[in-house]
């Protein structure tokens, strides 16, 4: 029996880990969930799960929570990154799995490695910000880092959870190409956010739907397999397959190729990084091979995702581009979901940000390193103002 925590109980990823949660009662329990501020969906996850130990992040909903009756006496309730942090270093956690958006878990996810803990990891951002710092607390006291992102999970899966990245040539990542794959470029201009949030094969929030429209999201998960697998830039790539069943593709030296297939539910990677490393019935069932099946691949056109090659280049030059790439990324994106700027002008947001030389050096410390995403939200900022047009709302 593994003792699981859930950072995120109340979003997407929770929703899909609670149903892997279901499936295996008899080798996961749940023994803390956190949440931003939906108290009552979480009273209820509490209540069907008996779980003691909750963590509603938002101060004003806590006191609000505590004062009602919506939780029994024998519940800890806690708030705030405290709160968070208790929660990951639970005594009897054995996996802590983040599904918060944002970095909200980056100082959780280090106090869960620093005790040796596993965590299963579903928001990149975490990474991104953090990566440096979390691989080496996982290499110190020997707790393991587990993806959640599909792409990685594939990953992770031909490798079998080992390292050794000297026989890996390449790993290519699929990415479905988001809603405006097959609109003429011409018309992106008109692109809208309302547009922009129906993804053609995932169901997931706002801003990581965008990300797929862009492809900012690929270049995030470069930035993330980069910190998870160890891998310098010249070994990471992504590529079109517009029906979302491949999700990874890892290349080898001696020109074998194996890819990591399944339907497009994230239901397959939180239950993979669970239950690591045995493999037990799953939720849903598999891609029908009997059936025919066409599997299509296509290059990434550079002037239809521009932040995708943003991203890979930020890569390269390193300093401490990726996590600027990331910050001006969330704040041109938050901007396009309030019409505030026009779609196209996401990447061009994230291009003047990243020219800025404030970059070129790598963060130290963690504290520099979340001093640096400020600085480019910054920056970010101040180029989304040019855009700033009132005329823009419907
Ligand atoms: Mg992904």
């Amino acid at each position: 029996m593994k003792n699981v925590v859930l950072m995120g109980a109340t979003g997407s990823i929770g929703e899909n880990t609670l149903s892997v949660l279901r499936k295996h009662p008899d080798k996961l329990r749940l023994i803390g969930i956190a949440a931003h501020e939906q108290s009552h969906k979480l009273a209820a996850i509490a209540k069907e799960f008996k779980v003691q130990n909750i963590c509603i992040y938002d101060n004003a909903t806590y006191i609000k929570a505590k004062e009602s009756s919506l939780f029994n006496e024998n519940q800890k309730l806690s708030s705030g990154e405290t709160g968070l942090t208790e929660l990951a270093t639970l005594e009897d956690a054995d996996i802590v799995l983040f599904g918060l958006s944002g970095t909200l878990g980056l100082k959780p996810a280090l106090a869960a490695l620093s005790k040796g803990t596993n965590i299963a990891l579903a928001n990149k951002e975490i990474l991104v910000l953090g990566g440096q710092f979390l691989t080496a607390m996982a290499q110190k006291t020997g707790a393991k880092i587990l993806p959640i992102d599909s792409e990685h999970s594939g990953v992770f899966q031909c490798l079998q959870g080992k390292e050794n990245t000297e026989s890996i040539q390449k790993i290519i990542l699929t990415a479905s190409g988001g809603y405006f794959r097959d609109w003429p470029i011409e018309r992106l201009r008109e692109a809208t956010p309302e547009h922009a949030i129906k993804h053609p094969n995932w169901s997931m929030g706002p801003k990581i739907t965008v990300d797929c429209a862009t492809m900012a999201n690929k270049g995030l998960e470069l930035i993330e397999a980069h910190w998870l697998f160890n891998l310098s830039h010249e070994k990471l790539d992504a590529i079109i397959h517009q029906q979302s069943l491949i999700h990874a593709f890892v290349q080898f030296t001696d020109g074998s190729l194996l890819a990591q297939l399944a339907p497009p539910s994230m239901t397959f990677p939180i239950q993979y990084a669970l239950l690591y490393p045995e493999r037990h019935p799953s939720c849903l069932l598999t891609i029908p091979l009997e059936r025919a099946l066409c599997l299509e691949l296509a290059p990434i056109d550079p002037a239809r995702y521009p932040a995708f090659f943003l991203a890979k280049d930020a890569i390269k030059q390193g300093g401490s581009l990726p996590e600027a790439f990331n910050a001006a990324n969330e704040v041109a994106v938050q901007a396009f979901l309030k019409h505030q700027i026009p779609f196209l002008a996401i990447s061009e947001v994230i291009e003047e940000t990243l020219q800025e030389t404030h970059f070129t050096q790598k963060a130290n410390t963690l504290d520099e390193a979340l001093h640096i995403d400020q600085l480019a939200r910054q920056f970010a900022d101040n180029a989304l103002k040019k855009y700033t047009t009132p005329s823009l709302k419907p």
